[in-house]
């Protein structure tokens, strides 16, 4: 069942959107029902109540959760949210799919997520770090370089990576910069971390491209969603020559056919005090949930969970679907798109660019040797490219969506390592 009302936040839950996709690709695979049962299941659930003193003097309860999924392929790693949405269902669907994307990249990490449920742009920065300092005390024995390694999700960046190393160190007694990663530069933070995710998403539509013989100069594309994800893949698809005629972010929606000036949009939400598209003239302002049906060859939904569902998949026109987000499509959208045929590149595999370099960024903290840019971009398409060729193959040997085939190819893995170290 994919509808459900479950965690009242929506009709949908991609924890269900998860499973659907799991079910089918172990039926496909042939999964050994009692190996299935393990990897459906989260090895690890915490939920945390932290009270927090507000610049009011008043104290406000948040709560706060952490699920490891899987470390079966090494320790847990996943982003941190803070939004009013999080729930635990969410969190659930969301470290299974760090499970699944670490090992269709195929670096040596298992899956996990955490969040909070708060608004952070009605926070001041005192309260964000109490929050911050406050969910890190009450991780201490979840998180660490060898067990679980947080990075940054919707609503955190650099600053609450910041304040995670900080106080774990404190508690620790020890300097531990590998606890978590998406820290800022002066602080352990790697090269080329920001642009990563974006980055990935440009490097495997590339590669879709190639496939589906389009030429990035020939080509329009749409990206919903302006955040850190949207607005670099955006950036970087421009860089390609393809012609970004929408984008979108909480503000609303803007579309020009002639192509919008991605960089000035970058800097006007950039300057802007709201932070967001509002007030943008680079087109015509069009309404948030007309931007997924726009006339373009390329859609890139970098925005969240749940967008492309039964109710809009049909009227999509794009040939191409680049998952800059987690979890973007419903499990009952695939099908439409299928029958469409729409190539979907998968968010496990597209939007794997910043788990990717927040590994590099683990193994340099460990090294205590950091690396050029250069070196960060290279080992990162590199590592891009394969996986998507791995998964394109794989959808070919069993005649499966990239979705379904991105499952295969990491489930397998992971089931294998399992049966390896042993169940009891
Ligand atoms: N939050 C990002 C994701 O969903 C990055 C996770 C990480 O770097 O650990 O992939």
């Amino acid at each position: 069942m994919t509808k459900s009302n479950s965690t009242g936040h929506g009709v949908y839950n991609p924890l269900d959107s998860m499973m659907s996709r799991f079910n089918e690709a172990a039926r496909i695979l042939g999964l050994d029902e009692q190996i299935a049962n393990v990897l459906k299941s989260p090895d690890k659930c915490v939920i945390v109540t932290m009270p927090i003193t507000m610049d009011d003097g008043s104290i406000r309860v948040f709560e706060g959760y952490r699920v490891v999924h899987s470390d079966h392929l090494g320790p847990g790693k996943g982003g941190i949210r803070y939004s009013m949405d999080v729930n635990l269902d969410e969190v659930k669907a969301l470290a299974a799919w760090m499970t699944w994307k670490c090992a269709v990249v195929n670096i040596p990490f298992g899956g996990a997520k955490g969040g909070v449920k708060c608004d952070p742009r009605t926070m001041s920065k005192g309260e964000l770090e109490r929050l911050t300092r406050g969910y890190t005390r009450a991780m201490v024995d979840v998180f660490g370089p060898d067990k679980d390694i947080p990075a940054p999700d919707m609503g955190t960046g650099q600053q609450e990576m910041a304040w995670i190393v900080d106080e774990y160190s404190k508690v620790k007694g020890q300097n531990s910069l590998a606890v978590v990663t998406g820290k800022p530069l002066v602080l352990g933070g790697s090269l080329g971390r920001v642009e990563a995710t974006g980055r990935g998403v440009m490097i495997t539509a590339r590669s879709a491209m190639a496939k589906l013989g389009m030429k990035p100069t020939q080509v329009t594309c749409v990206v919903q969603g302006f955040g850190n994800v949207g607005s670099i893949s955006a950036k970087l698809l421009a860089q390609l020559g393809v012609k970004v005629v929408g984008i979108s972010d909480i503000s609303g929606g803007l579309y020009n056919p002639n192509g919008i000036d991605v960089l000035k949009a970058i800097e006007h939400v950039q300057n802007h005090a709201s932070h967001t598209l509002e007030g943008f003239a680079g087109g015509e302002r069009i309404v948030n949930g007309a931007i997924l049906e726009l006339p373009c060859d390329i859609l890139v939904p970098a925005a969240k969970e749940d967008q492309i569902t039964p109710e809009n998949a049909d009227k999509i026109k794009a040939k191409l679907i680049v998952e800059g987000a987690n979890g973007p499509t419903t499990a009952e959208a695939d099908p439409i798109l299928r029958k469409k045929g729409i190539l979907v590149v998968p968010d496990i595999l597209a939007n794997a660019g910043g788990v990717t370099v927040s590994y590099f960024e683990w193994v340099q903290n460990r090294l205590g040797y950091y690396w050029t840019e250069e070196r960060v971009h290279r080992r990162s398409d590199r590592v891009l490219k394969q996986a998507f060729d791995n998964v394109y193959a794989a959808s070919e040997k069993y005649g499966v969506d990239m979705r379904i085939a991105a499952y295969i190819v990491a489930m397998d893995k992971v089931a294998t390592t399992l049966k390896l170290r042993g169940l009891f």
